[in-house]
């Protein structure tokens, strides 16, 4: 890493004027109660040791209901006393057979200590410029934006085309209570709808202060963790014999490194090299356009793979992330494990890919086993697969492109497969089509999600809180 002290001046200068060029256009009150919103979230301790969501989930819907909404249209529910999910609904208008729209949220953040931090994770802090605290990126930025659009639809008595639904919910995360998954196994009826909006993907990326493009997560990888393991008698270590649990964990892990998973685009990946075709230049273009063709040209698939993200969108990925084994050093190993981490393509199942990795491995003394969230081991694993995706919906593109042009003019959407994962992968799993949109401006070397000293860009809160106001209405009034 090279580090310029003068670089990082001129970083500064340059993105404190252009904070001034981004001045919104909030109303002073407005303005006021979206910081009193976001500070709230912030300061209410929502981490799954000692948090909790439920608080999260009854202070918003306090806020909500003092902006008009009924109490029965704002519901608090969950598995247990401390995972509680919230979940609102501003109805449309009479008669709307069109389906609702619902909006996710994660309220949950990641643990962070006092000690690792310069300012109390927990205290809502401005400096320089930033607001500080856990769940300024990831996501009470997005929960209190998504809540004042709300407010400020209700307050206005505006009437959308169809109901829209808001649900802020527990685990995203980690721990046992996600609340995506819960509400659509326990309360379908309550979230039910044609599609979802998850500012948890995508959003606006930004170098020096300048906006270079907007994200939109379409889809995603799916999640799946493998447990190697080999067994043998062991012995004394000054009488090898061939057989080893170490060797057989070490050469499989070999044959892994070695095994590229096959090249696969989706509707929603060819749509994103088609249009970074247009973007980059020179070789990389021209290999971008070439993997378009039928058949894809195999020299530019490898060049392109050479990228770490760029290969990831192509190809489901399985990479050695663990590794343990042995029990002396004077002894030969009884036992070597490891773990195996699996970024799996939409419309492959975790199953599958078990099934790959054996044959992949192909050694009959080593076992592979499927590894839960919550590191339960299993001998199988579920047939759950993420959905190939479908192709996006103009009555979402549209009105986002026209916002985004408005309010970062001359930078493109463009839609990508998220080679992580979010709670899309359960709403997408239950048949409702899920786009990861924020409209939060981030530097790109920033990112301080689940790090330390988080912090979000002022400027970029409030302009974050414009356009989930005016993103949600437009879809509210696409019909
Ligand atoms: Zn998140």
């Amino acid at each position: 890493m090279k580090s310029s002290k003068t670089l990082a001046l001129f970083a500064t200068i340059l993105f404190a004027a252009n904070l001034q060029a981004q001045q919104t256009t909030l109303d002073p009150q407005t303005r006021q109660l979206a910081h009193d919103v976001f500070k709230q979230l912030i300061e209410i301790n929502s981490t799954d040791s000692v948090g909790s969501t439920t608080a999260v989930a009854e202070a918003m819907r306090q806020r909500l209901l003092d902006a008009g909404f009924s109490p029965s249209d704002v519901v608090v529910l969950g598995p247990n006393p401390r995972k509680g999910n919230m979940v609102a609904r501003l109805h449309g208008r009479p008669g709307s057979t069109l389906k609702p729209i619902l909006i996710i949220c994660h309220t949950d953040v990641v643990e962070a200590k006092r000690e690792d931090w310069t300012t109390d994770p927990f205290v809502f802090t401005e400096k320089d410029g930033f607001f500080y605290g856990r769940g300024t990126q990831d996501m009470k930025d997005s929960d209190a934006a998504m809540v004042m659009a709300f407010i400020r639809m209700k307050r206005e008595n505006y009437v959308p085309d169809r109901d829209l639904i808001l649900a802020l919910t527990a685990d995203e995360e980690g721990g046992k209570s996600n609340g995506v998954d819960w509400l659509i196994k326990n309360q379908r009826s309550l979230i039910d709808a044609e599609y979802v909006v998850n500012p948890d993907g995508g959003g606006v990326d930004m170098q020096n202060g300048k906006p270079l493009n907007m994200d939109v997560d379409a889809t995603e990888k799916l999640y799946g963790d493998y447990q190697l393991t080999a067994l043998n008698p062991g012995g004394h270590s000054s009488l090898p014999v061939p057989d080893n649990a170490i060797y057989h964990i070490a050469n499989a892990l070999q044959r892994l490194q070695n095994y590229t998973f096959p090249f696969e685009l989706n509707a929603i990946t060819r749509a994103y090299f088609a249009k970074m075709s247009t973007l980059q230049s020179g070789q990389t273009a021209a290999d971008m356009k070439a993997i378009l063709a039928t058949p894809p040209d195999k020299a530019a698939i490898q060049r392109l793979s050479e990228n770490p993200e760029y290969n990831s969108i192509m190809h489901t990925t399985c990479v050695a992330t663990r590794l343990s084994g042995g029990h002396a050093n004077n002894a030969l190993p009884q036992t070597a494990q490891a773990n195996v981490n699996c970024r799996i393509l939409p419309g492959h199942a975790l199953e599958e890919t078990r099934q790959d990795l054996i044959r992949i491995f192909n050694d009959p003394k080593i076992t592979v086993r499927y590894v839960t969230d919550g590191g339960e081991v299993f001998d199988s694993a579920p047939d759950r697969k993420a959905l190939p995706p479908a192709a996006l919906k103009p009555e979402v593109m549209q009105p986002l492109e026209a916002l985004v042009n408005k309010m970062w003019p001359g930078i493109p959407v463009i839609p990508t497969m998220a080679t992580g994962a979010s709670d899309g992968v359960y709403t997408n799993a239950a048949g409702m089509p899920t786009y990861g949109i924020s409209g939060i401006a981030l530097e790109t070397n920033d990112v301080r999600a689940h790090g330390k000293d988080e912090r979000l860009p002022i400027d970029s809160y409030y302009k974050g809180v414009d356009f989930y106001y005016q993103f949600v209405k437009a879809l509210g009034s696409e019909k």
